[in-house]
């Protein structure tokens, strides 16, 4: 037992990962990341969200590429008390962090088949989150249900799942594994085409144990591959299959509630996915008053909503707009994907929100249609290698007055694969002036 004047015990920062939780900077400071099955959140749960913000994290959010919410400048000893909120509307940050089965993410793209991968991704969450068979991996093990091949994420994760066949009795998914991107972007292998959704649990199962087995920490997935090549993870993953019976997939929603097939959804445009609560509250309330309760997370830092009927769409256009965030504003028309960079991560090597804002400036007409990202280091957090134009803070390297200065290298995407370098090195300046002729 502790006494009124017992020293704090020390915080096991380590131990937090697990809980979703960092420490940001010497101050000992954290983010806390809440996992968002899908990125869809309630009206109810957006508000709690918004409670706890305004709370423990100075009133500001930060939204993910993977469509979960970060809170930043958490103290330890608020951690229980945001445990608990979470946990009153259904949502937890365990594993969004550290060597477990991360959030798993969904297309957002409002499709015919919007239901049909929510479900599953549902249903995977429900099956990984939290369960203990699946913490204490190698690594961050990254799971994604994409309804085509659209954007390409697939390739960057661990296991991505792509609808390619709704059937009657049977949705069919191809099925990827290995991708990731971080200091060696690997692009995903085609494991199997055309798998039965009642196979696509035992297979994931399969995939874990096998990286399990044969990669030590703190590697992913894709070292395995590389190093062990794709025909001895094949035969690896074949004699799992075989070793141990599969978990039973728990029943459930074949399809999560249709907001309709003929939905269009409407996009609020948040710079850099940085919002205070302030402006969230106001989207939450938009929620509430033109949709079926619910808002979604983009992989693009925004939020969507998906309208009851053309007269909710309408109203919900009109009010995004006088917000300036339906897209028409000069800093939101921009796809720009952005990490928190030095802002609030350990590992950032720059600003990376000024350093988007001052790209938007030097970019030019035709390119502001295109997409862009830019993470504040080598771990491509915002997932430049899947935009048009993606930066990457490669390192940082002493000016003439010895101030150490971020270095930048650029990337472009063109085919079907992960994006290419095509400059590196470059200083803020020379940065700017590769961006003003991006097209040339
Ligand atoms: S890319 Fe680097 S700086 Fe950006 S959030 Fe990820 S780890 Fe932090």
């Amino acid at each position: 037992m502790t006494s009124a004047t017992s020293p704090k015990p020390a915080v096991d920062f380590h131990k937090l990962r697990l809980d979703g939780v960092y420490r940001m900077n010497d101050q000992n400071e954290l983010m806390l990341r809440i996992k968002l099955p899908a990125g869809v959140l309630s009206v109810a749960q957006a508000g709690q969200v918004a409670e706890l913000a305004d709370s423990f994290a100075g009133g500001r959010l930060h939204l993910t590429t993977r469509g979960s919410i970060e809170l930043h400048r958490v103290k330890a000893e608020d951690l229980p008390l945001i445990g608990r909120g979470l946990a009153a509307v259904g949502l937890t940050s365990r594993g969004a962090c550290g060597g477990a089965v991360r959030g798993i993410t969904c297309s957002t793209s409002f499709s015919a088949h919007f239901g049909t991968t929510q479900a599953l991704a549902r249903r995977l969450h429900r099956h990984f989150a939290g369960n203990p068979h699946f913490e204490g991996l190698p690594k961050k093990f990254k799971i994604a249900v994409e309804d085509g091949y659209q954007g390409a994420r697939h390739l960057i994760q661990d296991v991505g799942l792509v609808l390619v066949e709704v059937r009657q009795d049977e949705n069919l998914y191809d099925v990827w594994v290995g991708g990731g991107l971080g200091r060696e972007p690997q692009a995903a292998i085609l494991l199997e085409e055309k798998v039965a959704e009642k196979r696509i649990i035992p297979l994931i199962e399969a995939v874990v144990r096998t990286y399990c087995k044969h990669t030590a920490p703190p590697r992913r997935l894709k070292y395995l591959l590389r190093t062990q090549g794709e025909s001895t993870f094949r035969r690896l993953l074949q004699q799992e299959q075989g070793s141990v019976p599969a978990t039973l997939a728990a029943g459930g929603l074949d399809a999560a509630p249709e907001p309709g097939s003929n939905l269009k959804a409407l996009t609020a445009r948040i710079f850099a996915g940085d919002l205070d609560t302030t402006a969230f509250r106001r989207l939450v309330d938009l929620a509430a008053r033109h949709t079926a309760g619910f808002l979604v997370l983009t992989a693009d830092q925004n939020i969507a909503f998906a309208p009851r009927s053309e007269k909710d769409r309408q109203e919900l256009n009109r009010q995004l707009t006088e917000g300036g965030l339906n897209g028409s504003a000069p800093e939101q028309r921009t796809i720009f994907r952005v990490c928190v960079g030095n802002h609030a991560c350990r590992m950032g090597l720059c600003a990376t929100r000024e350093v988007a804002r001052e790209a938007l400036t030097h970019m030019p007409e035709a390119a502001r249609d295109l997409s862009w990202a830019i993470s504040g280091c080598p771990n491509s957090c915002s997932q430049p290698q899947l935009a048009d134009f993606g930066v990457v803070t490669s390192g940082l390297t002493k000016d003439e007055n010895g101030v150490r200065q971020p270095r930048f290298d650029l990337y472009r995407r063109t085919g079907q694969n992960l994006g290419e370098k095509i400059k590196t090195g470059l200083n803020l300046q020379d940065l700017m002036q590769n961006i003003s002729q991006v097209l040339q």
